[in-house]
């Protein structure tokens, strides 16, 4: 297997000089943070008044959590260290759980960026002959510019067409012969349902290859986006706090991402105590940005769940793989008291042949109890069957839940194109129980 690289020096460095680099740049970053009102107060409660207060990496556990709140409060200039003239560019998370934060970038922070970007897109076997099609959504959202930057740098021809739309999506896949997609697995899944209700010959495209992020899915969404489009899907993960896209990124191996630890320093923490866990355990994701001036950002508390892998990857590199992400620690549901993460539901629906491309998780109350209600969508022919036969697939799904999670669930079948669909993130989960 032959194995791109973007920058092989940096991406292949053995442990002790990575940890050099890593050291260098966190003093520097800590330079940076005392600069903002915000780390200069935290630093200095924690006994960090300069960047010689970091003597070695394992110094960074002095360093205190940050979490999405004190974004929030410090909004909008708290957190910057560079005057506002010097920044270039502002970005925001989604809001996916609630007000959104602000990000700033200088000139340099998005130079850093888009380098980092590129090595994520060549190691994906990505390359400039490559059509890229960027549909996720471009403005505040960093997965749109982030990738469009990342892949010019690339020398790739890049459609800068957003997310939405999914006819003219479909119809610039011809007219460019588009070879790579960086989309949401959930809006890819929704094409290929489109593809199919338009009777859209896949031979009539010329896909190879799909970035996808952004949201939880799971491995075996992956597979069946693989197998329904016959294109190879890459995870990526990122989140607009650490700058955006292209904190991990999967390799041609595809066996989780590579964090750019020359960019970022990874930790792994038990959500309840706050502590380091073992490697290879799961826990929240603790990241602190090595690379990005204007707005500073030190051990940021993601509340995605993941683990690191012990083993190194096929490819070479050296920088550790972080495994896909479990979900989010507030994305977690309390069902008759079991807890439930969708990617759970999820992992165990994708496998199924009959289901189709997209799904809903509902939970309601029904007297004293909660309900938990799938609703799925299968495919045309299988909708217009034997009564019998549905009857036996609703049962085949629950079976398969139960065995995940212990809950009985309502199953309900719908036909494809029924259930809302999303064009950026899926917001696939409805909760409807009184709030207590
Ligand atoms: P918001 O937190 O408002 O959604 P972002 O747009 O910055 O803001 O989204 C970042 C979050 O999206 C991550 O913290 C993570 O929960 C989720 N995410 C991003 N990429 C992935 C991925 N590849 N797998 C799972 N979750 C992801
Ligand atoms: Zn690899």
């Amino acid at each position: 297997m032959e194995v791109p690289f973007w920058n092989k020096e940096i991406e292949t460095l053995d442990r002790s000089s990575l940890e050099k680099i890593q050291l260098e740049r966190l003093r520097e970053a800590i330079g940076w943070s005392l600069k903002t009102p915000f780390y200069s107060k935290k630093l200095a409660q924690a006994g960090i008044g300069s960047p010689d207060d970091i003597k070695g990496l394992e110094d960074l556990r002095r360093v205190p959590f940050t979490v999405k709140d004190d974004l929030r409060r410090s909004f909008p200039k708290g957190h910057l260290s560079v005057e506002m003239t010097d920044v270039v560019r502002v970005h925001s998370s989604s809001g996916t759980t609630g007000i959104p934060t602000v990000i700033y970038y200088s000139r340099e922070d998005l130079e850093r960026w888009t380098d980092l970007l590129a090595r994520c897109i060549v190691a994906t076997g990505a390359a400039p002959r490559d059509i890229f099609q960027n549909m996720m959504t471009y403005g505040l959202f960093t997965g749109g510019l982030g990738l469009h930057y990342g892949a010019e740098r690339v020398g790739m021809t890049v459609i800068p067409i957003s997310g939405g739309n999914t006819k003219r999506q479909i119809q610039v896949m011809k007219d460019f012969q588009t070879t790579v997609l960086h989309i949401t697995p959930s809006y890819l899944l929704h094409i290929h349902s489109q593809l199919q209700a338009d009777g859209i010959d896949r031979a009539s495209l010329s896909l190879d290859r799909a970035l996808i992020g952004a949201e939880p899915h799971s491995e075996n969404t992956r597979r069946k986006i693989e197998e329904l489009l016959q294109i190879q899907a890459f995870n990526s993960y990122g989140l607009s706090e650490l700058n955006g896209p292209g904190v991990a990124f999967e390799c041609v191996c595809r066996q989780d991402m590579h964090v750019w630890e020359d960019a970022y320093i990874v930790e792994i923490i038990d959500p309840e105590t706050g502590e380091n866990v073992e490697d290879g355990q799961e826990g929240e994701v603790v990241l602190t940005n090595l690379i990005r001036q204007a707005a500073p950002i030190l051990r940021y508390r993601t509340r995605d769940l993941a683990f690191l892998h012990t083993e190194p990857c096929a490819c070479g590199r050296t920088h550790r793989r972080l495994s896909r992400i479990r979900g989010r620690t507030d994305d977690m549901l309390i069902i008759g008291g079991v807890n439930v993460f969708p990617s759970q539901i999820e992992e165990k629906i994708m496998k199924i042949p009959e289901v189709a491309t997209n799904y809903q998780i509902h939970v309601d109350k029904k007297g004293a109890l909660d309900r938990l209600i799938i609703k799925v969508e299968i495919y045309p022919k299988l909708f217009l069957g034997e009564a019998s036969k549905l009857d036996a697939l609703r049962q085949h799904i629950k079976e398969e839940v139960r065995s995940s999670i212990v809950i009985n669930p309502v199953v309900e079948l719908h036909e494809p194109g029924s259930l809302p669909v999303f064009e950026g993130k899926a917001k696939r989960v409805v909760d409807t129980r009184p709030q207590e």
